[in-house]
């Protein structure tokens, strides 16, 4: 079991190809005031360019950001699981 709560935040596809790279995940933990951790999962990958790399969490652009900062503002004030998940996934190209 995770200790914590997952929401997909964005949805990379390549800039070369236009296929699926990867899928940006946010886990938010139940204990408040914790950051979200956010990971890349390249378990559906399509895209076979070599040169096409994921930017470091540090590196997302303002989008993932603002959306990152309404799950934590939603997983500290409790509100309801849907309002974390029900939320498309951004597209981002990389
Ligand atoms: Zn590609």
């Amino acid at each position: 079991m995770s200790p914590a709560r997952l929401s997909d935040v964005g949805i990379a596809s390549c800039r070369s190809c236009g296929r699926v790279v990867a899928t940006l995940r946010a886990e938010l933990s139940f204990t408040p005031g914790v950051e979200p951790a956010v990971h890349w999962y390249e378990s559906e990958r399509q895209c076979r360019c070599r040169a096409t790399r994921l930017p470091r969490p540090a590196a997302l652009p303002a989008s993932v950001k603002v959306r990152l900062g309404d799950l934590r503002a939603a997983a500290a004030a409790a509100r309801p699981w849907e309002e974390l998940t029900g939320r498309p996934p951004l597209r981002l190209v990389v």
